[in-house]
């Protein structure tokens, strides 16, 4: 389920959406000077990250969804092993979990932006090997 492959190995582990290898992003997400900065095409496969300007703007959408999620976690954690917390309780614990955890869900957001239009390709790197030998014989 979470081998590679999936889409889930490429957002859990923060990978090239097409060849699962490279890194998606310039630094880590609590990396704050670099947090959530996609690099331009990925080390490994050369796949252009951004395919069009603004492309990461469409990852807000995930943004909010994952945020719902969060919510609604953090709510159910509530009623099952705190159910005497008053509503206070419950906001401050939201504002302070959306706070700590805002990074992470920005930077998931966009590897699961880019993982709904970029295809895992297993053979991707075979065929970049070979293409880059073909480069050298012909130009050596
Ligand atoms: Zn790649």
């Amino acid at each position: 389920m979470f081998g590679k492959g999936t889409k889930l190995y490429s957002i859990l582990r923060f990978k090239c959406p097409r060849c699962h290898e490279g890194d998606f992003f310039q630094g880590h997400a609590y990396n704050f000077s670099k947090m959530g900065k996609v690099k331009e095409y990925c080390p490994k496969c050369n796949l252009k990250y951004s395919i069009e300007p603004s492309f990461y703007y469409g990852s807000y959408y995930v943004t909010y969804a994952l945020g719902c999620a969060l919510f609604i976690a953090i709510w159910v954690l509530k009623l099952l092993l705190f159910p005497d917390l008053s509503p206070w309780g419950l906001l401050m614990t939201i504002l302070i979990s959306v706070m700590v955890l805002s990074p992470l869900i920005y930077a998931l957001s966009k590897i699961v932006w880019g993982n709904f239009f970029f295809k895992y390709d297993k053979n991707i790197l075979q065929k970049k090997n070979v293409n880059s030998q073909n480069d050298t014989t012909t130009k050596g």
